[in-house]
C-alpha cells in the first residue's frame, strides 16, 4: 500500500509515493483565484476589485478618487480598466457594497466600457438609487438594471456565491460580502464600524458575523482606513450628542458642511434642526439628490415643513435657519467655499454664525481646509471643526474593532483594503499580532495580480495597469501625464510665447519679435528682459538660419526654446513654458 508523504517539509505541491513504488510525482498545480485591486491600495478611493477564476471576472465597486493638490485642473480620478478589455463577455458581474462615491463614483465613467447585456448588478436600494440617478446626469449612458440586495441576500454569479449582509458605516445600506469561491470562502467587510447605537439603522449584528466565522474564512478582506487609530469608532449616538452641543449654543445661523453622501450625519444634523426649531436648507446639487433619494427611500425621516429653499432664508430668523451643505474638504466648486467667498447668491457669512465642518479631512486636502477654516473665521464665525469635537466618527473601524472583526473570522490569509498605505501596514501589523503568519498577512499594491488557492496566497511579478485615469469635464483618460505635466509647469512658473517673423528672401528676423507671456513675469515692469530678450531670439534665429539654403524650423524652435530657457533661468531662477512660433513670409 502506498502512502502519502510530503517531499519537502512545508512545500506543498509535491508529494512522493512511499512503499512500492520510488518515483517521485509532482501532483497537478493547484488552480489560482486571481484578486487583482484596480484601486484602493495606498489610497483613499478609487475602491475597485476584480476577483477572476478561470477566466470569469467578478467586480466589486467601481469607485473614483479626488485629484492631488498638483493637478490642476482634473475634477476626479477613476480606476484604470485597460485590464477588462476584450474581456467583457468574461464579466460575469458587478457587485456593490454602499453608496460612497469612493465605491460607485466611476460607474458613470467606467460601465459603458464593460457594459453588456448579460452583465448582472447587484446594489441595496440606497446604493442602487445613488447609482441611478447619478447615472441619468451624465449623456449616453448604458439603462442599467440594477437588481436589489439586501441582508441576507444570496446571489450565484458564474462560480461565484455571493451572500450581502449588513454592516454599519455612517451611510445607511452598507453591505459586506461572503463571498463563497471554488478554493474556499472570502469575506469581504465593505467599509465598516461596529456600532452598538446607530442613526436609523440596527446595531451591529455580531451573531450574524460570527455565523461567517464559523463557516471557515480562507481569505478576509477587511477596511483599513482606522486602522492607524487605536481606540473604537465613535458611536453615531455620541456624534449625534455632540452636534447638540452646537445646536444648544448657537444662537445665528448654523452653517453644516458635510459629504453629500454622509447620509447619517445630514439626518442627524436635520433632526437637531427639528428639536431647535430650525429650518433646514439643503445646498449643493449632489446633498440635493442624496437627500430627495434617501427621503423617497426611506433613509432619511424629515418633518413635513422643516426643509425650505434659500432665498426663502430671509424670511426667519438667524436663530431659526440651518444650512446643509457640501464643501468640507474645501472643494474649490463646492457650496461652502462659495459661501466663503461671496459668490453664493443668497448665503453671506455674518457674525453669529457657526460654521461646523463634518468630516474627516482626506490625506492631501489638509491644505485646501485649514485655508478655507481660515476664510470662514475672517468673517468673525465661529467654526467647529472635527478635531475640536468628536463630530464626525470618520465611520471607520478602529484596532479594537479591526481586532475583533479578525478573532470573529479566524481567516488563514489576511489582506488588507480600502487606505493608504501607512494604513493597510497598521492593519497587517494587528493581523501579524494576532498569529497570522508574515506569508499569510501580505500587502498588496494596486494593479499586482494576487494568486489565492487554499495553501498558499502569493503576489505576481508582473502587474496589470493600475496607472491614474484622470476625469477632466467630458474627457475620460485624455488628459495624461504629458498634458499634467504641461498644466503643472504652467502653473508653477507659466508661459512665454515668442512670435518672430522671418524675411523669406534674406533668412533674418524681420522687426522685432512679439512676446505673448502669462504668469512668468509682468511685462511692463520688466522691459529690461524683455529687450535682451528679443536681441537674442534675433541673434539666434539669424546664426542658425543666415546660411542659406533649406533652414529647419524645427532646430530653430528648439534652439530658441533651449537658449532663451537658460537665459531667462540664470536671470529669474524660473523655468517658464516656453513656445517658439516662426513665421516665414
Ligand atoms: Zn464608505
Ligand atoms: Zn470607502
Amino acid at each position: 500500500m502506498a502512502e502519502l508523504e510530503y517531499a519537502y517539509g512545508s512545500e506543498p505541491y509535491a508529494v512522493r509515493l512511499v512503499g512500492s513504488s520510488p518515483t517521485v510525482r509532482t501532483m497537478k498545480k493547484q488552480p489560482n483565484l486571481r484578486i487583482i485591486l484596480l484601486g484602493g491600495l495606498g489610497e483613499v478611493g478609487r475602491n475597485m476589485m476584480l476577483l477572476e477564476w478561470q477566466g470569469k471576472i467578478l467586480i466589486c465597486d467601481m469607485g473614483f478618487r479626488m485629484p492631488e493638490e498638483d493637478m490642476p485642473g482634473i475634477d476626479y480620478i477613476v480606476p484604470n480598466i485597460s485590464y477588462l478589455k476584450d474581456k467583457k463577455k468574461n464579466i460575469l458581474g458587478v457587485v456593490f457594497t454602499h453608496g460612497h462615491y469612493d465605491h460607485i463614483g466611476a460607474v458613470p465613467y467606467l460601465m459603458e466600457k464593460i457594459w453588456h447585456p448579460g452583465l448582472e448588478i447587484y446594489a441595496s436600494p440606497l446604493t442602487r438609487g445613488i447609482i441611478l440617478k447619478r447615472q441619468g446626469d451624465f449623456p449616453n449612458q448604458p439603462k442599467l438594471d440594477i437588481a436589489e440586495v439586501r441582508d441576507g441576500s444570496k446571489v450565484k454569479l458564474g462560480p461565484f456565491r455571493v451572500e450581502f449582509f449588513r454592516q454599519n458605516h455612517n451611510i445607511p445600506d452598507n453591505l459586506g460580502l461572503f463571498i463563497e469561491t471554488p478554493i474556499g470562502n472570502i469575506l469581504h467587510t465593505s467599509d465598516f464600524k461596529f456600532d452598538p447605537a446607530p442613526v436609523n439603522d440596527l446595531p451591529t449584528n455580531f451573531q450574524k458575523l460570527k455565523s461567517f466565522g464559523r463557516r471557515k474564512i480562507l481569505l478576509l478582506m477587511s477596511d483599513s482606513t482606522g486602522a492607524e487609530e487605536n481606540n473604537h469608532s465613535l458611536s453615531e449616538k455620541t456624534i449625534e450628542k455632540n452636534l447638540e452641543e452646537i445646536f444648544k449654543y448657537s444662537s445665528g445661523r448654523i452653517i453644516a458642511a458635510t459629504f453629500a453622501s454622509l447620509i447619517n450625519r445630514i439626518q442627524q444634523i436635520i433632526t437637531l434642526s427639528e428639536k431647535y426649531g430650525r429650518k433646514v436648507c439643503v445646498e449643493g446639487y449632489s446633498m440635493k439628490t442624496n437627500v430627495e433619494i434617501s427621503k423617497i427611500l426611506g433613509y432619511l425621516k424629515i418633518k413635513k415643513g422643516t426643509l425650505v429653499k434659500a432665498k426663502e432664508l430671509a424670511n426667519y430668523p438667524d436663530g431659526k435657519v440651518t444650512v446643509l451643505c457640501t464643501g468640507a474638504q474645501g472643494e474649490g466648486s463646492a457650496i461652502l467655499m462659495k459661501i466663503a467667498s461671496r459668490e453664493h447668491p443668497f448665503i453671506r457669512l455674518r457674525k453669529g454664525d457657526s460654521v461646523i465642518l463634518s468630516s474627516s479631512v482626506i490625506p492631501g486636502n489638509e491644505r485646501t481646509v485649514q485655508m478655507l477654516k481660515d476664510d470662514i473665521l475672517r468673517h468673525g464665525v465661529k467654526v467647529f471643526h472635527y478635531k475640536m469635537m468628536d463630530i464626525h466618527a470618520g465611520g471607520h473601524a478602529q484596532q479594537d474593532e479591526l481586532r475583533e472583526m479578525i478573532k470573529i473570522m479566524r481567516p488563514k490569509f489576511f489582506l488588507p483594503i480600502h487606505g493608504q498605505y501607512s494604513m493597510l501596514a497598521a492593519h497587517t501589523e494587528l493581523a501579524r499580532e494576532m498569529g497570522l503568519s508574515e506569508r499569510n498577512a501580505l500587502i498588496a499594491e494596486n494593479g499586482q495580480i494576487i494568486n489565492l488557492n487554499p495553501k498558499k496566497i502569493s503576489i505576481e511579478k508582473q502587474k496589470v495597469p493600475s496607472n491614474y485615469v484622470m476625469v477632466d469635464g467630458l474627457g475620460i483618460g485624455d488628459v495624461g501625464d504629458v498634458v499634467l505635466r504641461d498644466r503643472q509647469m504652467l502653473a508653477k512658473d507659466g508661459m512665454f510665447v515668442i512670435v518672430t517673423v522671418i524675411d523669406k528672401t534674406t533668412g533674418k528676423v524681420k522687426g522685432s519679435p512679439d512676446i505673448i507671456s502669462r504668469g512668468f513675469v509682468y511685462l511692463r515692469e520688466s522691459k529690461e528682459l524683455l529687450r535682451e530678450t528679443r536681441k537674442k531670439v534675433i541673434e539666434i534665429v539669424n546664426r542658425t538660419t543666415g546660411s542659406g539654403g533649406a533652414v529647419n524650423w524645427s532646430y530653430v524652435k528648439d534652439e530658441i526654446r533651449n537658449k532663451i530657457g537658460q537665459f531667462f533661468y540664470t536671470k529669474t531662477q524660473r523655468r517658464p513654458m516656453i513656445l517658439p512660433v516662426v513665421i516665414e513670409v
